[in-house]
């Protein structure tokens, strides 16, 4: 029964290639879901779980709608029993997404408009595209009445983009209801040649950097603006930050990195299959240098090699006739698991080469900065999840049927999740941006004119179900 009704679900899918492109069942639960407002702060997460939870309930599913103190901030959790011989697979989603600068987008951020094979609106990609793929897989599952041999945990959870109540929260509190084996997650690329529609690799994360923001402070006199000293703190914090823009931690490679980078040099055409080459090498500084430099064109490829610095805030002044007594810019750094964090910020602190200028953690509420600092070098220490696992092997396989062309590899996620709620407590956690992927549609995630093609999302919750049917089934 389950392989026939497979089979059919397969073939109708292929056959339906054409009809796809206009619209599918996961597109438009995205789009459902991309009309819900999750912009993150407030988040409102509760209504995606109100707009889920009939959909799962009609399927047979156990729902649990877990409220957390903040009103309106809820995860969503379904459960779709199995007969208990293996322990549970957990898929999990952010339901939560981050802004929009309304004036800059073409299209309407949360009107989830299918237009020209896309479908367009903030969470297209990050991850309210992912949500959807993996709540449409999960439930085919039931659909399709496929035995299974463990239980197989949908989460749609709150608070990833920022806020209190994410899984770290979650798990704190309700760790009984999202414990499993292995989960997905959002994380790894499948990346489509430039100007194709071929899949060049699938990459799969096994681990993330990790994010540390310093306050990065400069101190002067506070004093009518008509007497300005030479010390005024803006001028000092902008040379501080004028000498940060030339630091650069340079090229880091660890196994993960190393793996991919070779996995791209055997898909790579030259010149750039020279650079990719020469940057695993490693031995010779000078075309180590000129790889870095082609390669790092690309600002994900970029990152992905380095530890990476973003300002992002700047702080200091009140009133034009007010020189302030201080100036700060907060900065972001995304660091490589393995970095010494305290001999991180040794160096950026060498970097200001100004030693009256102040850095230090942007820490939790009633956190101090050796808590802080413990805390990210423990972070630092998180072993990324092992590849030999059935859902990792299920996923690469199921990758591989998609996409015969591509490489399958695994991969350090550039940006961070909340995945550590379960590789803390030793789950290996399986990242996926679940659809195909151009470098232009990349450029909108987080950006504007977010957008996901209909085709890519079809492929993607087919390649997310049949890894399902591998690693839940009954066999
Ligand atoms: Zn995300």
């Amino acid at each position: 029964m389950r392989s026939a009704r497979y089979f059919l679900t397969f073939a109708l899918s292929l056959i339906g290639a054409q009809a796809l492109a206009q619209s599918n069942p996961t597109a438009e639960l995205l789009s459902e879901v991309i009309r819900v407002n999750t912009s993150n702060p407030p988040g409102n997460e509760g209504a995606v779980a109100e707009l889920l939870r009939p959909k799962f309930e009609a399927l047979g599913f156990e729902v649990s709608i877990i409220e957390t103190p903040a009103a309106g901030k809820a995860h969503f959790i379904a459960r779709l029993r199995g007969d208990g011989s293996k322990r549970p697979i957990l898929l999990a989603a952010h339901a939560d997404v981050v802004g929009v600068e309304r004036d800059l987008w073409t299209q309407n951020p949360f009107g989830g408009d299918i237009v020209d094979g896309y479908v367009h609106g903030r969470g297209a990609i990050d991850f309210k595209g992912g949500l959807a793929v993996f709540a449409e897989a999960v439930m085919q599952l039931a659909r399709d009445e496929v035995s299974l041999a463990r239980d197989v945990i949908f989460l749609a959870e709150a608070d990833e983009e920022g806020g209190s109540y994410g899984t770290g929260w979650l798990a704190r509190n309700h760790w009984h209801l999202i414990d499993a084996e292995f989960s997905l997650n959002e994380g790894g690329w499948i990346i489509k040649r430039d100007g194709s529609d071929e899949v060049r690799y699938v990459s799969i994360s096994t681990a993330d950097k990790f994010s540390v923001t310093l306050r990065i402070t400069a101190a002067g006199h506070s004093i009518h603006s008509s007497m300005p000293r030479p010390d005024n703190a803006i001028f000092a914090l902008a040379r501080a930050l004028e000498r940060l823009s030339e630091y650069d931690s340079g090229v880091q490679l660890i196994p993960i990195t190393r793996q991919f980078f070779q996995t791209l040099a055997l898909t790579a055409e030259e010149p750039e299959k020279i650079w990719f080459e020469d940057l695993v090498a490693g031995t010779d500084a000078a075309r180590l240098a000129r790889a870095d430099r082609q390669i790092s064109v690309d600002p994900l490829l970029r990152a992905f090699m380095r530890n990476t610095i973003a300002p992002v805030i700047i702080e200091g002044g009140f009133r034009t006739n007010v020189i302030p007594g201080a100036a700060s810019v907060l900065v972001n750094f995304r660091l490589i698991p393995g970095t010494d964090v305290a001999v991180f910020i040794e160096e950026v602190r060498r970097a200001t080469a100004d030693p009256a200028i102040i850095v230090e953690i942007l820490t939790g509420a009633d956190e101090s900065q050796q808590a802080a600092l413990a805390r990210l070098q423990q972070r630092s220490r998180q072993m990324p999840s092992p590849e030999d696992t059935e859902l990792y092997q299920a996923l690469a396989a199921s990758a591989r049927q998609q996409y015969p062309e591509a490489l399958v590899t695994s991969y350090l996620f550039q940006a961070g999740t909340d995945a550590g709620a379960w590789r803390n407590r030793g789950v290996p956690v399986y990242g996926i941006y679940p659809y195909p992927i151009d470098q232009e549609d990349l450029s909108r995630m987080h950006g504007n004119d977010e957008r996901v093609s209909v085709q890519s999302l079809a492929e993607g919750t087919e390649m997310i179900y049949r890894t399902l049917v591998n690693v839940a089934g009954a066999n």
